[in-house]
């Protein structure tokens, strides 16, 4: 047997402990195998540190379990002992134990910098299903406090700092303030050992002197409760070394104003010795007003019980006096831990039992407090959390709200992982995607890079808002991509439409100019816009062509000739008209022609000139020719109507008034071609006012598509009239 294994089994004889010796060798010899060869930063071996953390957990009258977890605390994390062996050979209780200690130093790890102390705290006390773990764990924060000296000075420093942040305020809650005052005074003395040493000089300076006193007054208490036959303990001590640190820190004093350097501890059998106690002792010394604090009636929140006074004591010094049972010093000191013992004793609970859910144990506690307020609140800030600590296989830390899900989980770790999530482990145990997640759980996400991306119903299972906007955007998105294809087809015909390929100067800079002055970013975006409606495609078109500048006049031009071209192609290949639809009322096999001035169309009222040779003439009944031919030979006007209708084709002439702007001609020849008139001639004329006047002959078979035409083209920019002409 070693030094450090005979330590342990000496405390716990000590301490007179009922626990499983037995096992307790067996867990530190197989402990101390698998932590072979490694070394504490002090030089010693590591078996060292387990093994000191397990006579901390032995002091504080821990059971087995407890005990042997301190000695497995570090096996997890530092050896390749897996979880599944440790249950095979030790049990699910105790690995549980080890593997939540495990856990709890990951969280330690992994947010130091990263996360505010109070979340921290929360998490730790929401992690700790087994109240031993924390425990535990506050067993292994002291012992490396105590060993703190081997560690450079910035690490000092920055352990210190978190066990004051978190450790010791953990402590506190769980009413283990012997613990929580050795935390705070090692982490004074680390963190600013010139305030440290010089409250340990100025309480040694008068040690002789105060310790007189204190002895004096034991006594005399001691005579007192002996006469009236109390059964005792008393003793005196100084306060510690934080909290007097505090005072002169925060209450700006020195150490020779601080009242009550010295507190003295009368532990009595039952309550009603607690205030007989402190009646003998008001009769003894005189009590100053207002420092009257009865922590019986009331206890505090974390369940600490006492009487405490200050009073005057020999020589006009105070002194603070605190009287409490042995059990409520038992509380006192180990706060939770002497609770979760003593009642394991009272009630012989089942293995069960002994996994204490906590957190409802405190607060039917507190039930039996009156004053509960105080409680609560704290409770709210510290116990209750509305979040939930996972796991990633790497052991990194996952805070989401609680009732989150493993789309949750995806989402939080990347959106990436989010978008491909087909399936979800939770503690290597395949679970449905809207599984509840809980504390501690380890959850690995199954990805697919053929993921079809978020289903719709997944907005209506996760927790986090972060997943649900991620989802959301998602859908966005996909619309988007589609906007996209859609906003390009549009602009591709709409550029047709307007008479050139789109594929050709969409990549050119004019193309970045509009998509800058529409405050977009890039062509999908643009691409986007127009599908969604948001712009409208044949401004954009438009806005493309008149960018297009340099080229654009030529091109017009051109145009003009090309379509007189092919018009004359047209014509020598025109085969000659059929018949006119026009009859001469009362009259068969009249021959009727069309006069070329005003070329009429069904739908035009029309009249009819008897020609010599010619047979009838048709005229628009409003044309200037008829009218003149009229003034001149009056008899010859005769009747005339329009057979069937609509079945042939008819030319006729249109002249367009407009700004001689550049593509104006383009312009109406795609309207034209757009509604498949055809177009017999065409010729344009600039002015030098800047006008233009174009004169088109179109095919059309009735008034209605002269009319429809006109109003089409009326419609371009710059065109400022149109009207049929007559020659
Ligand atoms: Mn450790």
């Amino acid at each position: 047997m070693d030094e450090y294994l005979a330590k342990l089994l000496d405390v716990i004889d000590k301490n007179s402990l009922d626990v499983d010796k037995k096992f307790i060798i067996e867990s530190y010899e197989f402990a101390k195998e698998w932590h072979n060869g490694q070394k504490r930063e002090s030089g010693e071996e590591y078996i060292s540190h387990p093994a000191a953390v397990a006579c901390i957990l032995a002091e504080m009258k821990m059971d087995t379990l407890s005990i042997a977890g301190g000695l497995f605390h570090d096996l997890l994390e530092d050896t390749s002992f897996t979880y599944e062996m440790f249950v095979k050979k030790f049990g699910v209780e105790l690995a549980d134990i080890v593997d939540g200690v495990t856990k709890l130093t990951m969280i330690e790890l992994k947010t130091r910098e990263e996360m505010f102390a109070e979340n921290v705290r929360k998490m730790f006390l929401a992690m700790s299903k087994d109240i031993r773990v924390l425990i535990i764990k506050l067993a292994d924060r002291l012992h490396n406090m105590r060993t703190l000296n081997f560690k450079s000075e910035k690490k000092q420093k920055e352990i210190s700092r978190e066990t004051l942040e978190i450790y010791a305020p953990l402590a506190h809650r769980l009413g283990m303030s012997k613990i929580k005052w050795e935390l705070e005074d090692l982490s004074l003395r680390y963190s600013n050992p010139e305030a440290f040493y010089e409250i340990v000089v100025a309480i040694q300076e008068k040690r002789v002197e105060r310790e007189q006193y204190i002895s004096y007054v034991v006594d005399m208490l001691k005579e007192n409760l002996n006469e009236k036959g109390i059964p005792n303990d008393i003793e005196g001590r100084p306060k510690h070394f934080y909290s007097i640190y505090r005072k002169m820190h925060d209450k700006n004093k020195t150490i020779d104003q601080i009242f009550d350097l010295t507190a003295i501890r009368v532990i009595v059998n039952t309550v009603n010795e607690c205030y007989a106690v402190l009646g003998i002792v008001h009769t003894i010394f005189k009590p100053i007003p207002g420092r009257f604090k009865d922590y019986i009636a009331v206890p505090k929140p974390n369940m600490y019980q006492s009487l405490h006074s200050t009073l005057i004591g020999p020589h006009g010094k105070t002194f603070e006096i605190q009287i409490r049972t042995f059990e409520m010093h038992k509380i006192a000191e180990y706060g939770i831990a002497a609770h979760w013992k003593y009642k394991e004793g009272i009630e012989e609970s089942a293995a069960s039992d002994i996994k204490l859910a906590w957190i409802r144990e405190i607060l039917e506690w507190q039930n039996e407090i009156k004053d509960s307020k105080e409680f609560m609140e704290s409770l709210k800030n510290d116990l209750i959390t509305d979040e939930v600590y996972l796991f990633t296989p790497k052991g990194a830390v996952i805070d989401l709200p609680y009732g989150s899900t493993p789309i949750d989980f995806a989402y939080k770790i990347h959106t990436d992982v989010g978008n491909k999530c087909v399936g979800a482990k939770v503690d290597g145990k395949m679970v449905p995607l809207d599984f509840k997640l809980s504390n501690g759980q380890i959850v690995e996400i199954l990805t697919s890079n053929n993921a079809k991306g978020p289903n719709l119903d997944w907005i209506s299972v996760v927790k986090s808002s972060s997943a649900k906007s991620k989802i959301k955007s998602w859908f966005k998105k996909q619309l988007r991509e589609e906007n996209i294809v859609k906003g390009k087809e549009l602009l591709e015909r709409e550029a047709k439409k307007q008479g050139f390929n789109f594929g050709e100067v969409f990549k050119t800079d004019i193309f970045e100019t509009i998509i800058k002055k529409a405050n977009l970013y890039n062509f999908d975006d643009l691409y986007a816009a127009v599908g969604v409606g948001d712009i409208n495609a044949s401004s954009i078109v438009t806005k493309i062509r008149d960018q297009l500048h340099p080229k654009h006049k030529q091109t017009d031009e051109e145009l003009l000739k090309d379509l007189q071209d092919k018009i004359e192609g047209e014509k020598l290949k025109k085969v000659k008209k059929g018949k006119v639809d026009v009859l001469v009322k009362g009259e068969q096999n009249i021959l009727v022609r069309f006069a070329k001035c005003c070329n009429p169309v069904p739908g035009d009222k029309i009249v009819g000139f008897v020609t010599q040779g010619r047979g009838v003439s048709v005229h628009r009944s409003d044309c200037v020719n008829f009218h003149n031919l009229m003034m001149q030979d009056g008899n010859k006007q005769i009747e005339v109507e329009w057979a069937n209708e609509g079945k042939g084709k008819y030319s006729t002439s249109l002249q367009i008034n407009g700004e001689d702007r550049e593509w104006l001609v383009s312009d109406i020849a795609s309207v034209l071609s757009e509604y498949k008139v055809h177009m017999d001639s065409i010729n344009a004329k600039a002015n030098k006012d800047k006008t233009a006047i174009i004169s088109i002959s179109i095919s059309v078979q009735n008034i209605d598509d002269i009319k429809f035409i006109i109003k089409k083209i009326k419609r371009l920019n710059g065109v400022s009239d149109i009207f049929r002409t007559t020659n």
